[in-house]
């Protein structure tokens, strides 16, 4: 079982392995809230209640106990193991693990890095461990993968006892994306994983790019935390970090809020005022409004920054790949892109383009540098290495 567990949802999917075929999945929302929502999957239709669900545990409980009553299971014996999806591993974790005690404790002592996630992510993999206590426990980190940058790339150039005492450095993201597409990739090729070098566009309501030579992170756009790199669904990316003092000195707020302002009220949201989802910007920029437009280009020009920096970082990537929400699905984002990168002899081909959650060559033959749309699933690598290590 693959499970992602946030501040009031978690989600599962059911996989068998190795022949990673989905069994079901779903998703319980409003958990500690009144009218919480459970969802199952059943025979591909979806099975909806509203209950109340108080905590994580009861969660977990409702959930295997909803697994036995519609007959996908037999037993809890049939879960042969749980993976986890956990934001942050801090600089001590580069690879899945077994949750052992001393691995949580670990996590609960790193949690000042990703509160947020992570005091939720611990909550969902205690939940489990209570009640499926023979059952082995995997955390799969979205961290892992980045921890192979060099320190040239990881350290931010301040003091460096920020770095050694407070563990301020860049951490990157969406590492279990990259890793799968990486896999991925060096199948469709039919090349070993350190053959691969690639730029991996993981473009959805969260947001980040991968720089990757011979199958390993080189570099990435998140950072300490997910809001560096290029504006997002909600999230500004880069800026000078100067304006936060100046707009909490001006606005007569305190940093706290402005940080939330960055986070949950910035990028598509923020410059557009529209939508913080791209099917939005998409038609409201077509009927004509500036900001939608502009907040769709503001994006698109950051991303290919991150391109041909990455391309010169790598000493030359041979694909550029597409994927997530925005990268698997929106044609004209990845049209923009490839315009934009035409200097790097980046060719897209219309229609190639003209292809939605599928994996598709969309670059011309003639294009110096490959481009493809692969769909991501984070899920399947979580079983993986889960399996892995059963
Ligand atoms: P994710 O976070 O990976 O689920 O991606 C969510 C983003 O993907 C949202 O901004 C959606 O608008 C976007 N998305 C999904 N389908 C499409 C589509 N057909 N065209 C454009 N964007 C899409």
């Amino acid at each position: 079982m693959a499970v992602n567990a946030g501040s009031s949802s978690l989600k599962f999917q059911l996989l068998e392995m190795p022949n990673e075929k989905l069994i079901t999945s779903g998703i319980v929302e409003r958990i500690g809230m009144n009218k919480s929502i459970f969802m199952i999957k059943v025979d591909g239709e979806k099975n909806e209640e509203t209950l109340d669900i108080p905590n994580h545990a009861d969660a977990v409980n409702l959930l295997l106990n909803k697994l036995i009553e519609h007959n996908i299971i037999a037993s809890f014996d049939e879960i042969a193991g749980v993976g986890h999806r956990v934001v942050h591993g801090g600089d001590q974790i580069s690879e899945s693990v077994v949750l052992d005690e001393e691995k949580i404790k670990y996590l609960d002592e790193i949690i000042d890095l990703a509160p947020l996630h992570l005091g939720p992510n611990l909550t969902g993999i205690k939940a489990f461990k209570k009640l499926l206590p023979n059952v082995k426990q995997v955390g799969v980190f979205d961290t892992a993968f980045h921890q192979t940058i060099a320190e040239e790339s990881f350290l931010y150039a301040v003091p460096y006892e920020w770095y050694t005492k407070y563990k301020v450095r860049k951490y990157g993201f969406h590492g279990t994306s990259y890793k799968f597409i990486t896999q991925r990739y060096a199948k469709m090729m039919g090349k070993d994983v350190k053959d691969v070098n690639i730029i991996v566009a993981h473009i959805g309501n969260g947001a980040s790019l991968c720089a990757i030579k011979n199958g390993k992170s080189i570099d990435t756009s998140m950072g300490f935390t997910p809001l560096e790199g290029i504006p997002m669904g909600t999230r500004s990316g880069n800026i000078d970090p100067a304006v936060v003092e100046y707009m909490a000195k001006v606005k007569d707020k305190p940093v706290k809020e402005i940080m939330n302002i960055l986070n949950k009220h910035s990028g598509y949201i923020g410059v557009s005022g529209v939508s913080s989802d791209s099917r939005d910007l998409v038609s409201a920029a077509a009927k004509g409004n500036h900001q939608a437009a502009l907040a769709i280009e503001v994006q698109a020009k950051r991303i290919v920054d991150y391109i041909a920096s990455y391309h010169n970082y790598i000493g030359g990537a041979e694909a550029i790949i597409f994927t997530a929400g925005i990268g698997e699905n929106a044609k004209p984002t990845r049209a923009n892109i490839g315009s934009r990168l035409a200097t790097l002899g980046v060719e897209i081909d219309e229609e190639r383009n003209d292809t939605r959650g599928v994996e598709q060559l969309i670059s011309t033959d003639n294009s110096k540098i490959a481009v493809y749309v692969i769909p991501t699933n984070e899920e399947v690598m979580i079983a993986r290495d889960t399996l892995s290590l059963l």
